[in-house]
């Protein structure tokens, strides 16, 4: 799965030319400059005539192997924007990391919110929650918990009319589940199943698999890759690649449980200096094309 940073600026009047250029400068220096290895793409601006006042808008989208990475390259592309909004007077700015909002400081510049401003601009999450309540409601007829979390699982069967009932919804964050249902399904992995879970700290339902082994099941990452934490270098997976959902976002869980991970998941050397990977993982299948 891949995000991206979205950003807008609207204002009465348009650009002017020496504005425009001075846009392009920041972006070339930001793109020429771009200190990582890894890379989804340049800084992007949309070429458009302004149209209902907006006069700057873009997306870039991020790479998505490793969290540290995500966040390292989300602030330096952060820093490309704050240098153009400083730039440009009077506007009204929408900047967010997928459907996240992302926060204009005074002093600094666009950063991300802290956990608790995050917990409290719960609207969109607030609307997920219910979207999801309601699917819960009409998919599952058991209620798991593990490691602390419930956890709904949705029958394989009816991945079809769920996909359906997602797509024809307005609910925050379609897109993503979406497109996760689709690649569930495409992969089809007899032992992940799909599962609505109530995580986060009680904040948020979200779709994640679950892979069942020994009869139990666990939550998991789906991973296409891992940045090797020795020597940097970004580890493309060619097979299915499972994390344990612990070790792949520390916030997924209550803060004090500390789930069993069965020994199936190993950690493997890198791609290039051999060295052990800082995760562990579990390849299940091999990639469709
Ligand atoms: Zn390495």
């Amino acid at each position: 799965m891949s995000y991206s940073l979205y950003y807008t600026a609207k204002r009465n009047t348009p650009l002017t030319d020496t504005e425009n250029s001075s846009v392009k400068n920041i972006v070339e220096k930001y793109n020429s400059e771009y200190p990582f290895k890894e890379k989804a793409e340049d800084f992007c601006v949309y070429e458009f005539a302004s149209k209902n006042d907006i006069i700057f808008n873009g997306s870039t989208k991020l790479p998505g192997s490793d969290v540290e990475l995500l966040y390292e390259v989300s602030v330096y592309w952060l820093k490309c924007l704050t240098e153009i909004t400083v730039l440009l007077h009077d506007c009204q700015w929408t900047v967010t990391f997928d459907d996240i909002n992302i926060i204009y400081d005074k002093d600094t510049g666009w950063r991300f919110s802290t956990d608790e401003e995050y917990s409290k601009s719960t609207v969109p999450f607030k609307e997920n929650n219910s979207a999801m309540e309601k699917l819960i409601y009409k998919y599952c007829n058991k209620e798991y918990t593990i490691d602390g979390v419930k956890t709904y699982i949705i029958p394989k069967e009816r991945y079809d009319e769920l996909y359906h009932d997602i797509e024809i919804s307005d609910m925050p964050l379609k897109e993503r589940h979406l497109s996760f249902i689709k690649y569930l399904k495409e992969i089809n992995i007899p032992e992940i199943y799909l599962s609505i879970v109530f995580a986060y700290g009680g904040h948020l339902y979200d779709l994640i698999p679950c892979y069942k082994y020994d009869r139990k099941l666990y939550h998991v990452s789906l991973k296409n890759g891992w940045v090797c934490l020795e020597c940097r270098q970004p580890n493309t997976f060619n097979n299915i690649t499972l994390m344990p959902m612990y070790e792949s976002d520390v916030d997924f869980l209550p803060l004090d449980v500390t789930p069993e991970i069965p020994p199936v998941f190993k950690k493997i050397p890198c791609q290039k200096c051999g060295k052990l990977l800082n995760r562990r993982f579990l390849i299940v299948g091999i990639l469709p094309n």
